[in-house]
């Protein structure tokens, strides 16, 4: 797979610093916009659009607007209004002055149509959809005006005064552009401006029953907002030309600049809310929020950063093609982070248990741990040390080769911040199982090599048996098996991982962790990076998710 946007160019940048250059602007009059959708829960590639927007108000001192696209009332609701300022919020950015909303032009984008059709620009059509679909013509045909096209402007006027006032019925008619029904772009044969639909909106209630299209709404609300820069993704490329007819038809205030970018696609995920939505209602995941989806908060709950995806999404740049960016690049940016930021901790997520048995029963002691080894900032740890840990399973066996740098029967290894152990022999459940080790340790090994002259090969993590708690650790993967999960052969509801969410009760974890607040990361030494679940952890019932691996896993097995 190859990064084909992975370039860290931004061609809007450079475009909007050349107007600058050039007087043709001042920064401070740069205005953009994100117009979502509340359709659904935003996903990483809306990351992009937002970072994209948002990022270059701030790099140029202008302003970017939060503007609700929402024409399409059967679709949306208030759930996603609020989830989606949730996420732009915690991405670190914000918008200027109050949220704007397309439904909040209903009043003008009114007027814009009755204008239209006093000057001869807009008639009402009655075809039937699907006699309109005939009409259209196709890519290789020319369409054909409807026998409703050259109705006066006063029936046009009272027609859509009728369509209005809900004496219509839906589909019956719906008022269209009169541009050019041969047009080579399809996009211009007499689009839909407005269409009956008797339903209410989650912002206007019952005051309408005719909703303008998409089309005849976004540049509009662009001009009506002084935008000066309409960033959008390449498949509104050849919306553009009648984007632009729209505005010159119109009395609009300001003549808004569309430019198209590449959208982002990554790899093993799938980036559309309706393909998400299928895979929350058919309980694939556990929701919206499940850390497996590349929602916004899907992926806070897992446990990436806001930086993290900041850099993710600078590091692949803003080009002019869509690309597939390999799930790799995302992950090698939340590591880069969280190597950076998270602090230190020790957790055993497969026990097993070690006797100390040199060392007496009564007693105890705590070390003091740093808490990330190049950040003084942050602060240290206490580790309560005493007879009984639990070490990993996979950290012990009775035998083993030269390669196996862990603990093994008559070897010595460090404990991690502790002492050095010698391991002297193991206990067996009725089935071969080794259920107990017996070591003994060497008390003056506490940050000195051995007195022997003898060094541990290894370093192992371990969970004081007394004053460590108990965890659940949620390990998730991959949601998806394979790179292309919405292309290529087959559905990709057929392409999950099994795999995808292993969920291990009973881990242990050094005492101070308990104590961390939701969504606070770690790295687990030796395991992997962890997220305080943001909705279910607490003192009493710690739980974490693994946000990613320590290395990348998947490079030798992964993307073909
Ligand atoms: P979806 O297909 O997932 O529903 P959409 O494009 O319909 O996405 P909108 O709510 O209309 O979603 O998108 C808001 C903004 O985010 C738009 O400007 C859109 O171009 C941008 N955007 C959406 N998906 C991507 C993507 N994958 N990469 C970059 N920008 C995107
Ligand atoms: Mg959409």
């Amino acid at each position: 797979m190859t990064d084909t946007a992975a370039t860290g160019n931004n061609f809007i940048r450079d475009k909007i610093q050349r107007q600058i250059d050039a007087g043709e602007l001042r920064g401070s009059e740069v205005q953009l916009r994100f117009p979502p959708e509340p359709n659904g829960y935003l996903h990483i590639g809306h990351a992009k659009s937002i970072c994209l927007n948002f990022g270059l108000a701030e790099h140029f001192g202008g302003k970017c607007n939060l503007r609700f696209d929402d024409t399409n009332p059967a679709k949306e609701d208030l759930e996603y209004v609020d989830s989606i300022q949730d996420d732009i919020h915690w991405l670190g950015f914000d918008w200027s002055g109050e949220i704007h909303y397309a439904s909040g032009y209903f009043d003008t984008l009114y007027d814009y149509a009755l204008h239209m059709i006093d000057n001869g620009d807009a008639y009402v059509d009655s075809l039937s959809p699907d006699e309109a679909r005939e009409y259209r013509g196709t890519l290789t045909e020319p369409g054909k005006n409807s026998p409703y096209r050259d109705r006066s402007p006063t029936e046009n006027r009272q027609l859509f005064e009728a369509m209005r006032s809900g004496e219509l019925e839906e589909g019956s008619c719906a008022l269209r552009a009169k541009i050019d029904m041969a047009s080579p772009n399809m996009n211009m044969r007499d689009p839909i401006m407005y269409r009956i639909r008797k339903v209410p909106h989650h912002q206007t209630g019952d005051k309408w029953c005719i909703y303008p299209s998409y089309d005849f709404t976004h540049g509009q609300s662009d001009a009506l907002e002084g935008v000066t820069h309409s960033l959008c993704t390449l498949e509104f490329e050849d919306h553009r030309p009648l984007y632009e007819w729209f505005l010159t038809k119109l009395p609009v205030p300001a003549q808004p600049q569309q430019t198209e970018f590449g959208r982002l696609n990554i790899n093993y995920t799938v980036t559309s809310k309706r393909k998400l939505r299928l895979l929350v209602d058919q309980g694939h995941v556990a929701g919206w929020d499940d850390p497996r989806l590349s929602t916004i908060t899907g992926m806070r709950r897992r446990g990436y950063t806001p930086a993290a995806l900041g850099n993710f999404c600078e590091a692949i740049g803003v080009g002019r093609s869509d690309g597939v960016v390999d799930m790799s690049m995302l992950e090698h940016a939340v590591r880069g982070d969280l190597d950076k930021n998270a602090p230190r901790a020790m957790c055993v997520l497969d026990p097993l248990k070690v006797i100390i048995t040199n060392y007496p029963a009564d007693q105890s002691e705590e070390f003091i741990a740093a808490g990330h080894p190049n950040r003084d900032d942050l602060p240290s740890r206490t580790l309560p040390f005493s007879r009984e840990l639990y070490i990993e399973q996979d950290d012990f066996r009775e035998e083993a080769n030269k390669k196996f740098k862990r603990m093994v029967i008559g070897k010595k290894v460090r404990l991690r911040n502790g002492y050095v152990l010698l391991a002297e022999s193991c206990v067996k459940d009725t089935v071969g199982n080794i259920v107990e080790v017996h070591c003994s340790y060497d008390a003056d090994t506490l940050g000195n090599d051995p007195a022997d002259g003898v060094k541990p090969k290894g370093v192992i993590h371990w969970v004081d048996a007394k004053a460590g708690k108990r965890a659940t650790v949620r390990l998730y993967d991959r949601l998806f098996n394979d790179p292309t999960p919405d292309r290529g052969e087959g559905e990709y509801l057929d392409k999950l991982n099994p795999e995808s969410l292993r969920v291990v009760e009973n881990c242990w974890i050094e005492p101070s962790l308990a104590d961390a607040a939701p969504e606070d990361r770690f790295q687990f030494e030796r395991t992997g990076y962890f997220v305080a679940d943001k909705l279910d952890h607490s003192a009493d019932k710690p739980v974490f998710n693994r946000t990613i691996g320590l290395r990348d896993s998947w490079a030798s097995q992964g993307s073909a």
